[in-house]
């Protein structure tokens, strides 16, 4: 097998975007790469390096009975957006690792809204915050 050059991968790229825009319902991978006139290898590669480019995206399908993908452009421009968030106050949340989490639930025997683990891991949470609020007022 010959190894494309990243001009032909970059010029390959774009015949797919070029293609993906004509169509804003989407199209099938298959087809797409029937129309490229690559084999499916070679266009799951392309699909991967197009949507880690933000370029295109992709919906899981099932047609005739099989799950594939069908591939949108994305539109130039269109906003991206980026939300970190910090999760270091709930790493120790009881539920974590609770036995139960599977069977926990609103009126069920095991029930948030009672349980004296989370309850206490809340008073906890709670007083960091006030600890916090008070060091940052004074
Ligand atoms: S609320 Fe209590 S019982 Fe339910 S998952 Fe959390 S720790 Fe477990």
């Amino acid at each position: 097998m010959i190894a494309m050059s990243d001009k032909e991968n970059g010029d390959l790229e774009e015949r797919a975007i070029d293609i993906l825009r004509q169509y804003k319902d989407g199209v099938l991978q298959s087809e797409l790469w029937k129309t490229l006139g690559i084999s499916s290898r070679e266009g799951s590669r392309l699909v991967l390096r197009l949507i880690r480019r933000g370029v295109v995206r992709r919906e899981e399908v099932t047609v005739n009975g099989r799950r594939t993908y069908k591939l949108y452009a994305v539109k130039a421009g269109a906003p991206t957006f980026s939300i970190k968030v910090d999760v270091s106050s709930i790493l120790d949340i009881p539920c974590a690792a609770c036995p139960r989490l599977s069977e926990c639930g609103a009126g069920g025997y095991y029930d948030p809204s009672t349980c004296p683990l989370l309850e206490a891991w809340l008073k906890k949470e709670i007083a960091k915050l006030r600890v916090q609020r008070v060091q940052t007022a004074s």
